[in-house]
């Protein structure tokens, strides 16, 4: 296994890419085991004219700044160095995709991994929190000696080997709840409420009829019976032909707080779309399928036919 550590200026210019200034990597047999071999390269930025300020404060700028090692040269140490090892440890996520990055960049095949560890994710989820923790808080929780600067790729890399050493396999193997959905959890409540009843909607000529209609842009709250109402709906981007589509849309009760109304529309073999809409409670497997939803899915404007009505209210009042 490699642990790798990068070190890198973050881009702010129309060139998006956050350069590599040093890569720093141990092997070990296993997380926490003893180090079996060390890599460290320098590299020379050339893409960006200034530093972030986060590059700014590493402690070797300069001996990137002066190297003349180039992004090409230090990557193809680095992979005859990794040789046929597919397994990384990290701390934190990005640092592959970065690596990545800048391959890509310079037009070089981007390193594939059979496996990539995120400690931080790991050591966190050990913690019971989800908030990312810095890799010498870290090392200073687990009493680790600061005998080295950190925000040094080898020397990073190197502590992140250590604290292997106490992520359980249990920790290492948990994956945490993609964003969209710890916020669709957080959002909704997850109190049980009785769910109100079915509202059949349809038959409507087309899809977008049925997403428009006054009838499945009604919902109610749940625990007062409040009238709301729905303006947008948030729908799959590529619906599979024949089968029911899942609509979803946010509504809140100005008592209650927020809803998740859901509108499942089902076309017919004449080509016309009836379905029924509900207010469920979001539980983890519904929230799991809305965020999906937001993720890959698009955004449908409510087109009301109100607008023509109240035109000619207008126009008797003119008169
Ligand atoms: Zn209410």
């Amino acid at each position: 296994m490699i642990v790798l550590d990068l070190e890198w200026n973050r881009s702010y210019d129309k060139t998006p890419l956050n350069e590599i200034l040093q890569i720093g990597a141990v092997r070990v047999g296993r997380l926490g085991g003893p180090v079996l071999d060390s890599f460290n390269v320098y590299i020379r930025p050339t893409v960006h004219k200034r530093f972030d300020p986060g590059a700014k404060a590493l402690p070797e700028l300069n001996v990137s700044r002066t190297s003349q090692l180039r992004f090409p040269a230090a990557m193809k140490r680095f992979s005859e160095w990794c040789g046929p090892e597919r397994t990384f440890a990290l701390w934190g996520g990005d640092d592959f995709e970065v690596l990545g990055e800048n391959c890509k960049y310079w037009g070089l095949p981007v390193p594939e991994a059979e496996k990539v560890y995120d400690l931080q994710t790991a050591f966190s989820h050990m913690l019971g929190t989800d908030q990312q923790i810095a890799l010498w808080r870290a090392a200073d929780y687990c009493r680790i000696p600061d005998t080295f600067t950190f925000h040094n790729a080898l020397n990073d890399a190197l502590y992140t080997s250590i604290l292997g050493g106490w992520i359980t396999p249990e920790a290492l193997a948990w994956k945490p709840v993609p964003k969209e959905e710890r916020l669709a959890l957080k959002r909704f409540s997850r109190r049980p409420f009785p769910c109100p009843p079915r509202q059949e909607v349809g038959p409507f000529p087309d899809f977008s009829d049925g997403l428009n209609a006054k009838t499945s842009r009604k919902p109610v709250c749940p625990l007062c019976g409040a009238a709301c109402s729905v303006a947008q709906w948030n729908i799959p981007a590529f619906p599979e032909p024949g089968v029911p589509q899942r609509c979803y849309s946010p509504f809140s009760c100005p008592e209650h707080g927020c809803f998740l109304c859901q509108l499942t529309l089902t076309p017919d073999p004449d080509g016309a779309w009836s379905g029924y809409q509900t207010v469920p409670v979001v539980t983890p497997e519904l929230a799991k399928e809305y965020a999906a939803v937001l993720r890959g899915g698009k955004v449908h404007a409510c087109k009301s036919r109100r607008r023509r009505r109240r035109r000619r209210r207008t126009s008797a009042v003119a008169k």
